[in-house]
């Protein structure tokens, strides 16, 4: 027996995205667990929320966590970091991971609500509150199926710390063991763009790649009456911001699998330099980052980027130390560090497919949406190098509120109806992928 939700047309996720299979009598207790646990759910977030901690720090959220999962007889497992963690349900049978990041970031909390940030200066302005709460639910929804022998399986919990730096906490996760023997993983991440109640799905990318690009200039300086007798620096820094993006680009061109994922943002953040209005500056900084959905040309970017400095200040180029250098005949010497951030989040099409009929299954046929690819990063794509798995977007936006917030404002915050949405997404998704295991 199971039940069907008729989907939306949804080119990218298949004309015939249904429901996925599921026992009725299942799929009720489900429903009514989630309900059930929605009112602690919702007050685990606040609590959060009320107690960001940015990455690397997420001590008290890490303590609250275990101490959570431990109340339920659970043993989770501490990142040798020292922060975040990792919980295992179940003893025999297949094994999905669900995702959370717990980091918050450094910033200021606007709002005016009972549950605004009690640590000044860190925000969570990402939603990663919703996410652990979400990921929490679904993980003590799911033990509870396992244990009472209503589904077969095993579930791992991912408390993944510091998303919000690069190279991210996902590394960490990785190197304790994390993803070792895990056959798909799913997660959410809030998105105000998308009406609470809804599931944004895409296949393939839905992140880019992004890299931190610091870029140090040094020339001999001199008297802005006469730059034919040095490097005249800024209009050199001037040259690399105008002309490298284009350079970088046309270099690229060609290397992505497929040509519409090609495409490459170096945008400068930025540039300082100088000292007097009539001194030609000897050093001038300039920091970036650079993106791409493609992992071709993400990895590529490490040599294109320095191969294109020196091909804009006409200079020789060789590795060193901590990156690139070149210089010119002149004076003229550059110094790339560039240093790598995240991989592009890349979709499963299995996977992806599955969290949708999971979330059409829990909310109804209007509960999936077609989402756009971003030029933001995850470091979710780290773990979908080892293992498939999905990304979707959790809506957050409440449908009738006209303004729309964003993330990293000091004003986000979130329509909570979404937090048991996304429980049951999750727990539909991870009780589907066990049972098409086996
Ligand atoms: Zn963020
Ligand atoms: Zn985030």
């Amino acid at each position: 027996v199971s039940v069907t939700v008729p989907g939306p047309p949804i080119e990218d996720l298949g004309s015939d995205l249904t429901g996925m299979p599921i026992d009725p009598e299942l799929l009720h207790v489900v429903q009514a667990m989630v309900e059930h646990k929605s009112g602690e759910l919702v007050y685990t977030r606040r609590w959060l929320h009320a107690r960001p901690e940015v990455s690397r720090a997420e001590h008290e959220t890490t303590a609250a966590l275990r101490e959570r999962l431990q109340a339920e007889g659970l043993s989770p497992r501490v990142l040798s970091v020292g922060t975040g963690l990792i919980c295992d349900i179940g003893h025999e049978g297949p094994l999905v991971a669900l995702r959370a990041d717990i980091d918050a970031l450094v910033m200021h909390d606007a709002k005016d609500v009972p549950y605004r940030s009690m640590n000044d200066g860190a925000c969570h302005a990402c939603g990663h509150d919703v996410h652990t709460a979400v990921v929490l639910g679904a993980g003590l929804v799911l033990r509870e199926l396992i244990d009472s022998g209503r589904i077969r399986g095993r579930v791992r919990l991912v408390f993944e710390p510091s998303e919000e730096s690069l190279p991210g906490g996902a590394l960490d996760v990785i190197a304790d063991g994390g993803m070792d023997g895990v056959q798909g993983i799913f997660g959410v991440h809030c998105d105000p763009k998308i009406d609470a109640g809804q599931l944004g799905c895409r296949i393939g990318p839905i992140t880019s790649a992004s890299h931190h690009v610091a870029i140090r200039m040094t020339g001999p300086g001199g008297h802005t009456a006469r730059p034919s007798l040095t490097v005249n620096l800024a209009d050199e820094v001037a040259r690399v911001v105008r002309e490298l993006p284009g350079v970088v680009q046309a270099a690229a061109d060609g290397l992505a699998a497929d040509p519409a994922r090609g495409e490459v943002r170096l945008v400068f953040g930025t540039i300082h330099t100088g000292s007097a209005s009539n001194v030609i500056p000897a050093e001038a900084d300039l920091t970036g980052s650079v993106r791409t959905p493609d992992p071709t040309v993400s990895d590529a970017l490490m040599t294109i980027v320095p191969q294109a400095i020196a091909a804009v200040l006409g200079t020789d180029m060789r590795p060193d130390a901590e990156g690139h250098e070149g210089s010119r005949p002149d004076g003229l010497h550059w110094y790339l560090r560039h240093r790598p951030g995240v991989t592009p989040v890349i979709n499963d099409a299995a996977a992806t497919r599955m969290i949708a009929s999971a979330a059409l299954v829990a909310g109804g046929p209007d509960a999936v949406c077609d989402t756009a690819h971003s030029w933001g990063g995850d470091t979710f794509g780290w773990y979908q190098g080892l293992v498939p798995g999905c990304y979707a977007r959790l809506g957050t936006h409440w449908p009738e509120r006209p303004d729309r917030l964003d993330l990293h404002r000091p004003t986000f915050d979130v329509d909570e109806s979404a937090i048991p949405f996304g429980t049951k997404s999750l727990v539909l998704a991870a009780i589907g992928w066990m049972t098409a295991l086996g």
